[in-house]
């Protein structure tokens, strides 16, 4: 490496900021992050309201191949949760539906998808741009099921695609839906909070590099490497400016698309084109608790004293972990759109996490509406419009009763994604119908404008596999620290 140390600037101290810096520091150069928030984490992010402390930003992990989450949740102790395989499916008249019809039904949906991820990445170029994953699951249906009541059944169970993407599943652009083949494989869920994987991503970083917490960028000033010497040069709202040998955007996508201009010189049409042409989901969760989960029967039988906790919970868990009340039109006063509600039951797990609660995912059109509905209203207010929005559903559940103070929730916690500047007014990237060029519009956003020496990582440029998760956010900020390294001659590791 020649000298000086390259000094690197990382705006935004999110996973990807963060693993980007951990592996600069350990090639021995000097990093400065700037955060806008007062908090490093991002997106990982926990709350207290509901009397515990809870996720409100990622909750799940899901494995693909390499994975470096699930060896940080382990070397963290972080206790990862594996859902029982039972659901409980209400049709719109909210009757319960036989287990062996929703097992069957969905069996069924997910071969569907996943043929549609295959079908996807074999014909991506012969699928019309306006196709979306709903056309394809409907087709299949009609082509594999006779009853059409089941087809009906079968294609409202489908919408449950929107907590995986945060948009209705007729959003879900077909030629791209192998970009998403992440959802729905092996997935487990973080029974604890999300604290300890980030703090022990953020160790190194927190170290050594300079972290300014409260410095929002608003100008990027970048500057030809053809010139030598040449800086870029960032400005922040409070009037400071800082001057960097390279630097590395991790603002999610839905904050670039909004701040385009921020950057000088302007920044190159691919690039520009695959901010403009990638979207920004929308998952809003809202946590639900209760004096006590009286939707779980005790075992019918006495446990063995013998048990570990882990043995003990895993006898316990009766109750299927996922509901879905599909298309309700028991609702209408509330829910005239008959918006499906779907949620997991956080009471099966092992204490001391376990927590009589339900957490509820809301997606596209119900969750712009939900969180607009809620927002900025008193404690009271928030939870009183929440509670008669999902009344009619949890008390469909085993053991509801009406009068008993335990079946009334003691406290409700929502997220607004979609409100935050700082996240991009959104959760997460999604590929919708209408994108023509997804995997190379990421290519154009990971691939940043080296020759000006700036650079991109973040959820949406991650590897195609991981997009759009903790994990790939992980990986994109790995990625580009070693693309800075070589540029400089060093060879990278990742350890
Ligand atoms: C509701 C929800 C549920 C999710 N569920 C899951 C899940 O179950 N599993 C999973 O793997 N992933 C999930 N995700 C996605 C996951 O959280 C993200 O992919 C990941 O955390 C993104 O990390 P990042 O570093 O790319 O971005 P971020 O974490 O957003 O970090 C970017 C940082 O940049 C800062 N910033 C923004 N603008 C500026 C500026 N102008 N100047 C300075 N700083 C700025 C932000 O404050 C932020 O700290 C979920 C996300 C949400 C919102």
């Amino acid at each position: 490496m020649s000298s000086p140390t390259p000094h690197i600037g990382i705006v935004g101290a999110g996973v990807s900021g963060l693993r980007c810096a951990e592996i600069l520091l350990n090639h021995g150069f000097q990093v400065t992050i700037l955060e806008a928030r007062d908090r490093i984490g991002g997106r990982i992010c926990q709350s207290d309201k509901l009397g515990y402390r809870a996720d409100i930003g990622p909750n799940w992990i899901h494995q693909v191949c390499r994975h470096p989450i699930v060896d940080l949740a382990r070397e963290t102790n972080t206790p990862l949760h594996p859902w029982n395989d039972k659901q409980n499916i209400y049709d719109s008249s909210g009757k319960l539906l036989p287990d062996d019809k929703s097992d069957r039904l969905s069996s069924l949906l997910w071969q569907f998808i996943e043929e549609a991820f295959t079908y996807s990445a074999t014909h991506q170029n012969e699928i019309s741009e306006s196709d979306s994953l709903y056309d394809f699951v409907k087709s299949k249906a009609e082509e594999h099921i006779k009853e059409q009541e089941d087809v009906e059944l079968l294609l409202q169970m489908s919408q449950m695609w929107g907590a995986y993407v945060g948009d209705q599943v007729s959003r879900q652009s077909l030629r791209f839906a192998w970009m998403e083949e992440c959802c729905g494989g092996g997935e487990m869920f973080v029974e604890s909070t999300w604290e300890a994987i980030l703090g022990e991503i953020a160790g190194i970083p927190l170290e050594k590099a300079k972290v300014c917490l409260g410095e929002k960028v608003v100008n990027v000033q970048t500057s030809s490497r053809a010139s030598e010497g040449g800086k870029v040069t960032l400005s922040t709202e409070k009037g400071e400016t800082f001057l960097f040998d390279e630097v590395v955007m991790t603002t999610p996508l839905g904050f670039l698309k909004r701040n385009k201009g921020a950057f000088e010189p302007v920044l190159p049409q691919r690039l520009l084109d695959g901010i403009d042409a990638i979207s920004v989901g929308h998952l809003e969760k809202v946590y639900i608790t209760f004096p006590t989960a009286f939707w779980v029967d005790a075992p019918s039988t006495p446990l063995a004293p013998n048990l570990s906790p882990q043995e003990r919970a895993k006898a316990e868990d009766t109750f299927p972990g996922y509901t879905n009340w599909l298309s309700p039109s028991y609702s209408d006063a509330t829910n005239p759109s008959r918006w499906p509600a779907e949620c997991w039951n956080l009471a099966s797990f092992t204490p001391p996490n376990r927590h009589p609660t339900l957490i509820f995912y809301l997606y596209g059109e119900s969750s712009a509406y939900l969180t607009t509905l809620v927002h900025r209203k008193s404690t009271e207010d928030h939870h009183n419009l929440l509670n008669s929005f999902f009344k009619p559903y949890y008390s469909l559940l085993s053991n509801y009763d009406a009068t008993s103070p335990d079946c009334e929730p003691k406290a409700i916690l929502s997220t607004e994604w979609q409100k935050d500047e700082l996240s991009g007014f959104g959760s997460y990237c999604n590929f919708q119908v209408g994108v023509k060029d997804a995997a190379e519009n990421v290519k154009a956003m990971r691939f940043g404008v080296p020759e000006q020496r700036l650079w991109f990582a973040g959820e949406h440029t991650a590897p195609f596999e991981e997009l759009g998760t903790v994990a790939g956010a992980y990986l994109s900020g790995e990625g580009v620290a070693l693309r800075i390294l070589d540029g400089y001659g060093v060879n990278g590791s990742i350890n």
